[in-house]
């Protein structure tokens, strides 16, 4: 078998056994209606997530959406200043940061009068390079407003995903990009599995693999090369 096929067939058995060990378990209900890993109540709501999730955990990410209150909306966020809404935001951290990469997402988001079909209409290459060259915004956060906000195929990768493959013993590339090649050409390439098999990394890697892994009854165990990482 050439190893590029070797690879692939590698990558389904991974999510092929997240699959069946978690089912529907880590779906929720996403903003548009459908069964999605991650929750929300609206497009934006997720933008704002995929940023304010920078550098730290959900919990601090819920609790600075809270205090949104009733203005969970890019309107309200450019019409306050970086100030104001660092303290909307705070308990997410580094909030003057990620103040102005909140701002300058709305800013751009305000290009497509706000609205998420307007902006679905480009293509997922010519979003990618958009979202990337918001002030803030990298490839992890790029990919995720493709896949759960955009509904564009561009494999999410995250540090999770980056420990689970390596500690499986995938030869896992270093630079971004060659690693979400490796994964998406092993995949079927539909927006569904993009969620949710982004969605197994996540869980699995908080709820087995984390830096401490427990291995004893982890689902992957005897496929797992539990390299160091
Ligand atoms: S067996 Fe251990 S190292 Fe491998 S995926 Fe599971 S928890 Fe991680």
């Amino acid at each position: 078998m050439k190893e590029s096929a070797a690879i692939n067939k590698n990558i389904n058995q991974l999510f092929q056994i997240l699959s069946e060990y978690y089912g529907d378990s880590i779906l929720r209900n996403g903003w548009q209606g459908n069964k999605s890993w991650w929750q929300a109540n609206s497009a934006f709501e997720l933008m704002v997530g995929s940023i304010l999730v920078q550098n730290t955990n959900w919990r601090n990410v819920d609790s600075a959406l809270r205090n949104f209150e009733e203005n969970l909306n890019p309107e309200f966020v450019l019409s306050i200043s970086n100030e104001e809404l660092a303290q909307v935001i705070r308990p997410a951290g580094f909030q003057n940061q990620k103040a102005k990469k909140l701002k300058a997402l709305c800013e751009w988001f305000q290009i497509y009068n706000f609205d998420t079909e307007e902006v679905s209409k480009k293509s997922t290459t010519d979003l990618r390079k958009e979202l990337l060259s918001i002030k803030g915004v990298g490839n992890e956060t790029a990919d995720a407003i493709l896949v759960y906000v955009l509904n564009k195929t561009s494999f999410v990768i995250d540090a999770y995903t980056r420990r689970i493959f390596t500690r499986f013993g995938f030869d896992v590339p270093k630079n971004y990009d060659s690693f979400q090649k490796m994964i998406e050409e092993a995949l079927p390439c539909d927006i569904i599995t993009y969620d949710y098999y982004h969605g197994l990394m996540v869980e699995h890697a908080k709820g087995f693999c984390n830096k401490t892994p427990k291995c004893e009854d982890c689902p992957l165990g005897k496929k797992c090369k539990k390299l160091e990482v």
